[in-house]
């Protein structure tokens, strides 16, 4: 009688969270830990399950604009630009919330990230769940986001009642978060949509683009178990390993394909960890478009990686 943990049955995922279980959502950025926005006892268990403390808010996933407009107690005309321009698609605005929306969804802000997902599954499941799926990544708090199903189970197990297998993330990191609540919209945290396209529609209020600083954004975050080294050059890369002694060591360069790069750098950073790689060097991309976006990322992840710690 048991049943698969991974599957594609949305109308299994719909009753679980209707009951207020846990799904692992597909999305185009990384895999969600969805509970039903709207039931205090289901959100909880999406910080018991990632080991995340309650203060840090969470990204209200729903299925359209209109919907998203229910959630909050002010529109802003800069998330009117932002979400009919690149929804769905890989960006959160925050705005002030509405009276309903649960200060355990928002870690006691009164505004709240929302972000219709661009991913069929993730739509056609939020369509026919009708309210606000509340969804961070689905790995433990502070480790390698996950991109697969696969990776969903290997970091949460039992904790979650159902895996939807959406196939690997496109884009492969956390959306662009953009804070709307304000008189002038600032970017929380780079992410899948470049700040460059964002300014294409809203004028931003700060040109510190460069790293996270949405609450509940630790400087040491998405760490894998190797050490880490960040590097500008190749060449740079060369000389470290040779001047190494241990031989489990890895070269990646970002900055040759970042798009590219991006969509495969957390199942990249997992394959260090299972091929028990010591050293990582990782040459990174420029920082303009999704460069930005993986920058800020590896080096939270450098922060808390080995080489970091002791
Ligand atoms: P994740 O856990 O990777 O899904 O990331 C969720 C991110 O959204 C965290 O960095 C939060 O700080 C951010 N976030 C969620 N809600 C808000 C909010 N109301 N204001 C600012 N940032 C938020
Ligand atoms: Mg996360």
């Amino acid at each position: 009688m048991s049943q698969q943990v991974i599957g594609n049955d949305v109308d299994r995922a719909l009753e679980i969270l209707r009951n207020g279980g846990l799904v692992g959502l597909p999305t185009e950025t990384v895999y969600g830990l969805a509970a039903d926005a709207s039931q205090k006892k289901a959100v909880a268990k999406i910080f018991a399950a990632k080991g995340r403390p309650n203060s840090h808010p969470l990204i209200v996933h729903v299925a359209s604009i209109e919907e998203a407009r229910n959630l909050c107690s002010l529109w802003p005309h800069s998330a009117e630009l932002l979400g009919s321009t690149y929804w769905p698609g890989p960006l959160s605005v925050v705005v002030n919330k509405a009276p309903e929306v649960l200060v355990e969804v928002t870690g006691g802000h009164q505004t709240v990230a929302l972000r219709v997902p661009g991913h069929s599954m993730a739509i056609e499941l939020l369509t026919r769940f009708k309210g606000g799926l509340a969804a961070p990544s689905a790995n433990k708090f502070g480790k390698v986001s996950p991109t697969t199903a696969q990776h969903v189970l290997d970091d949460l197990g039992t904790s979650v009642d159902y895996i939807l297998d959406g196939g690997p993330c496109d884009v492969g990191l956390e959306s662009t978060i953009v804070d709307c609540s304000a008189d002038t919209p600032v970017v929380l945290r780079p992410g899948g949509i470049s700040a460059e396209d964002i300014q294409k529609i809203v004028a931003l209020g700060s040109d510190e683009l460069g790293m996270s600083r949405a609450p509940g954004m630790l400087p040491a975050h998405y760490a894998p178990n190797c050490e880490l080294t960040l590097l500008e050059e190749f060449s740079e890369a060369i000389r470290m390993r040779e001047s190494s002694e241990t031989s489990t060591q890895r070269v990646i360069d970002a900055s040759i394909d970042p798009l590219g790069f991006a969509s495969s750098m957390y199942a990249q950073l997992r394959q260090c960890d299972a091929d028990q790689i010591e050293k990582l060097f990782v040459i990174l991309p420029q920082p303009i478009g999704i460069g930005l976006a993986i920058r800020d990322r590896l080096t939270k992840a450098a922060h808390g990686s080995k080489n970091q710690s002791h």
